[in-house]
């Protein structure tokens, strides 16, 4: 298959970094997540990590300045040139904006929004557990506040698992909200492409990625033929 881009976008909770995750392993390409760029920046106290740990904490976004400024340069680097999957970025209709010209003269930018109703995502979220060592989510049915979760460890690294800062419910109803002001109206934004594929998020992990995989499928034969019907 050509190559492409894949923007993975949906709310918080919907799934995007598990499925962005074996969709990178699956085809070979980067899953580049601008949550764990800032997680990593917090762990290791950068001037960016400072920067963005009250912002997350809040569940507030960090400024489309600073976000395009990473990203641009994640881009840049030699692993994305032959395709790349991003998770979490863009959130805003100016990233957005700044993404299409990012990608002008690259392979076209494919996009999978995965659909999850409020209460499940709330429910998702205020149980879900990563790795405090490399950031990975828990094994699915692995959930916050069980006597398994206290004791088991990450099959990557060794590491504990832990509830992210930003997963307690006053602040993930905070993000919700943030996601439907900011985030939401990006979809609106792709909708009309050819290259738009809205995918149900409320079914199990392995149903969800071969939706994805199908709908990649699909919008990888549209962007390769033109709007008016040419191969391009
Ligand atoms: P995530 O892991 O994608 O849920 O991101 C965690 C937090 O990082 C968000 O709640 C924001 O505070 C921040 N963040 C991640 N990506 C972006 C982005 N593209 N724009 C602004 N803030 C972001």
């Amino acid at each position: 298959m050509s190559a492409f881009n894949l923007v993975m976008l949906g709310p918080p909770g919907a799934g995007k970094g598990t499925q962005a995750a074996r969709f990178a392993a699956a085809r070979g390409i980067p899953k580049i997540s601008t949550g764990d760029i800032l997680r990593e920046a917090v762990k290791s106290g950068t001037e960016l990590g400072l920067r963005a740990k009250a912002v997350m904490d809040r569940g507030e976004l960090v400024s489309d300045e600073m976000m395009i400024g990473i990203v641009e340069q994640r881009l840049g680097r030699p692993d994305a040139a032959s395709g790349f999957i991003l998770d979490g970025f863009p959130r805003t209709v100016a990233q957005a904006q700044a993404l299409d010209g990012i990608m002008r003269g690259r392979a076209p930018l494919l996009v999978v929004d995965i659909q999850v109703p409020d209460a499940e995502l709330v429910r998702r979220l205020t149980s879900r557990l990563i790795c405090s060592g490399c950031g990975a989510n828990a094994p699915e049915g692995l959930l916050a506040g069980t006597p398994e979760a206290a004791t088991a460890l990450c099959a990557k690294c060794g590491g504990v698992f832990i509830q992210r800062a930003d997963d307690n419910e006053a602040v993930v109803r905070e993000r919700l909200r943030v996601y439907e002001r900011n985030t939401r109206p990006l979809v609106e934004y792709y909708r009309a492409r050819p290259t738009f594929c809205a995918i149900d998020g409320a079914q199990t992990a392995d149903r969800v990625a071969s939706s994805v995989a199908s709908a990649v499928d699909r919008a990888s034969v549209a962007a390769s033929v033109g709007p008016g019907g040419g191969v391009r």
